[in-house]
């Protein structure tokens, strides 16, 4: 049975690091893990494409959903109508 050549010196197949690409993203890999994909992204054009599309939708994501960037107006309205609500819900 012939494997990929890759797979001999113990490094992840195209497979392993486009799966991995997310949680190399979040820091969630070790620097063992990250210096193998990176080994593997040097000599594999396909893949390097394919993770810096998802490195690219994963910042894309991040940015958007980044609670730090609401204006300070924004966070005092919706804190005086929250203040609001529980007043007029409480039991006189
Ligand atoms: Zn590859």
């Amino acid at each position: 049975m012939t494997r990929p050549p890759a797979d001999l010196h113990g490094a992840p197949d195209c497979e392993a690091v486009r799966a991995q690409a997310f949680a190399a993203c979040d820091d969630e890999l070790t620097a063992d893990e990250v210096g193998a994909i990176d080994a593997h992204l040097l000599n594999c054009e396909s893949c390097r494409d394919h993770v810096f599309a998802d490195a690219t939708f994963h910042r894309i994501i991040r940015a958007a959903v980044s609670l730090d960037d609401a204006p300070q107006s924004l966070r005092d309205r919706i804190l005086l109508s929250l203040t609001t609500l529980t007043t007029e819900n409480a039991p006189a």
